[in-house]
């Protein structure tokens, strides 16, 4: 079993998915609509998984995860769930986080924070590793641009800090979008003061998911923007690490 109408992409040999050699696998359906999204395929939510159905999905997808455990082991990697957004169908999230852990395979939950708050503690206590984007601290222009609040998603993060989770955080580096001034200051001293996560990765806009949009026939919002110049990407970094922050450019 490889694609379904829940996973809409299983990703073997990973190396930007969290450490080591990894298997992710894209949940289908995500409640944002960033403009740089490179997996707008994924945004549609699908239906309901049906109760009869999902023991034969978790044991399909954790035999696709076990195939490649030589990898992790070798490597001290494990399974990455992204999307999409995983924490928009928790009850599979959370039986194959149960599973990998009791099979002993190290796991990475990729999310945007866009998730019911009940949700958080379940993530924080099963997945091993969480990749936790932060995008645009103004409410205004979040809501205009991604088409959701921020208040939830700083919010969970902030449940995620008080729980003493294992966070890395990911700021996508979007030209005149989420590289400004005002954001960039704003998003440290949102972390420095609200939570204990002190490791960034920067992942720097790139055209890579511009095929997918023409192929799709949707339209693509970010057509004339062009990537950062890397002088600007090592100029961030800086100002982060002048501030304390453990900063990898890229995934
Ligand atoms: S959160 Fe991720 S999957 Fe969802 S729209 Fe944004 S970039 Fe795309």
């Amino acid at each position: 079993m490889m694609q379904n109408a829940h996973i809409f992409k299983i990703q073997r040999y990973s190396i930007h998915d969290g450490p080591g050699i990894r298997t992710t696998l894209f949940f289908q359906g995500c409640p944002l609509r960033c403009p740089w999204c490179h997996n707008p395929e994924s945004q549609k939510m699908p239906g309901k998984i049906r109760a009869e159905e999902m023991d034969g999905l978790v044991s399909g997808l954790i035999s696709e995860i076990e195939k490649d455990r030589i990898f992790y082991d070798d490597s001290g990697g494990g399974a990455t769930f992204s999307g999409g957004e995983p924490l928009s169908r928790p009850d599979l999230l959370f039986r194959l986080l149960d599973q990998c852990r009791e099979g002993e395979i190290h796991t990475c939950v990729d999310t945007s924070g866009c998730a019911d708050a009940k949700f958080l503690s379940g993530l924080a206590e099963k997945a091993d590793l969480i990749l936790y984007d932060i995008k645009l601290m103004d409410a205004k222009a979040h809501e205009t641009l991604i088409g959701k609040p921020v208040f939830p998603v700083l919010d969970n993060l902030r449940r995620l800090s008080d729980q003493k989770a294992n966070v890395w955080m990911r700021f996508p580096f979007i030209p005149g979008m989420t590289d400004t001034k005002a954001n960039i200051k704003a998003v440290m001293c949102f972390l420095e003061k609200d939570t204990v996560f002190r490791k960034i990765h920067i992942l720097p806009f790139h055209k890579a998911g511009e095929g997918k949009y023409e192929a799709l026939k949707f339209k693509n919002p970010m057509k004339e923007i062009k990537p950062p110049s890397p002088e600007r990407v090592a100029e961030v970094k800086a100002e982060f690490e002048s501030r304390g922050f453990q900063v990898i450019i890229g995934g």
